[in-house]
């Protein structure tokens, strides 16, 4: 058993904090175990599940750094109860500026908690924090990188310099389809817009998330931009054949993708690793269990021939709670799991390092600013 000061350092690369903390009001200095106390008997447990993340959570599972998202529903897409969404381009501006203001916020009232990083030198101290043990029970801040969900708040190319110098360095052009791309229930290819976004973004070498984009924008993408290339948070879909979802992540992207130095984040989401999965009330028993995203991670390792190209983007409390992810895990503290069942499987120790935190690491440490 390795001490928990050894554990490997894990980088989370999605999850929607400030969409969280707008729409529930939920508060992640607190724990997930104390926001699941506060939330019994509200509407919360049922529309979005019961809180997987806090930041005790983070301390206890050494999730060192989170790609945080700015994320808004389009009007046709919203749910009834939705709260942020958005009717035109300028709404969807103002909301994803809310959030970085949102994040901002956290951080300046919580140093000791977050951090926000947007350069390599950012990045370090962060991970240089967590190298060192505690000390009387504190703890190390959690350093947020802002991601971009879905590109309709970027109101025109011209807009790049200003989200740059507000701090963003990854944008995923889709959620569902965008005007620059097709996505996730939207098919289709990039669009004139499109084009025209991604060949700005390369003059500021903004790193480009394909999670959630349909396969001919994501290849196109492949071919087309020049910058730095991942996917934040899909899993497999030569593993989840007959899904009737464009939503998974295709091995023709992933070939690209892998070719490109990118990395691609899976999640332990139930309904994304067996098809047909539902959400029932009551027991999780006859549920996913975790060797499926397993089996996810180890498809991208054997397409890579390595494993430098595969992470995790748990995408907790992204619209699902603990009743729609494997029985093994209670919450974010419980992925160093998965580097332990890659162990038993017969993956070497670095390489299952490299998986829970090394490969965003390595990747943010070469693409993002000085
Ligand atoms: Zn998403």
């Amino acid at each position: 058993m390795r001490s928990f000061a050894l554990m490997a350092l894990i980088i989370d690369s999605h999850q929607d904090l400030a969409w969280n903390m707008l729409t529930y009001k939920r508060d992640y200095t607190r724990s997930a175990f104390e926001t699941r106390r506060l939330e019994a008997g509200t509407l919360i447990p049922e529309r979005n599940g019961d809180s997987l993340l806090g930041w005790d959570e983070y301390q206890r599972g050494s999730v060192a750094v989170i790609f945080s998202t700015l994320f808004a529903a389009p009007a046709r897409k919203r749910e009834l109860w939705d709260t942020i969404w958005y009717p035109d381009a300028d709404t969807a501006y103002r909301l994803y500026r809310d959030q970085i203001l949102l994040y901002r916020k956290l951080a300046d009232s919580h140093p000791d908690k977050f951090r926000l990083i947007a350069s390599r030198k950012e990045l370090d101290s962060v991970i240089e924090h967590w190298s060192v043990p505690v000390q009387n029970g504190e703890g190390h801040p959690v350093g947020l990188i802002y991601l971009m969900e879905g590109a309709d708040g970027i109101r025109s190319p011209h807009e790049l310099a200003e989200w740059w110098e507000m701090g963003l360095r990854l944008i995923g052009l889709a959620w569902a389809g965008t005007r620059y791309c097709g996505g996730t229930s939207d098919p289709g290819p990039l669009t004139d817009e499109g084009r025209k976004l991604l060949s700005a973004m390369n003059d500021y070498n903004f790193i480009l998330d394909l999670s959630h984009m349909d396969e001919a924008s994501a290849l196109e993408s492949l071919d087309r931009y020049e910058g730095p290339i991942m996917a934040t948070h899909s899993n497999c879909a030569a593993l989840m054949k007959g899904a009737d979802t464009n939503r998974h992540i295709t091995d023709r992207a992933l070939r690209g993708l892998i070719e490109r130095s990118g990395v691609n984040g899976v999640l332990p989401l139930n309904s994304f690793l067996k098809v047909g999965w539902l959400r029932k009330s009551g027991s999780r028993r006859e549920e996913v269990p975790l060797d499926t995203l397993i089996a996810h991670i180890d498809h991208i390792c054997q397409l890579a021939g390595n494993a430098d190209h595969v992470a995790i983007g748990s995408d907790f409390d992204g619209g699902f709670g603990v009743q729609s992810i494997p029985p093994e895990l209670d919450s974010i503290a419980d992925l160093q799991l998965i580097g332990t069942r890659l162990v038993e499987r017969g993956y070497a120790r670095s390489d299952a390092d490299k998986i829970l935190g090394g490969n965003w690491l390595r990747f943010l440490r070469e693409y993002l600013p000085a």
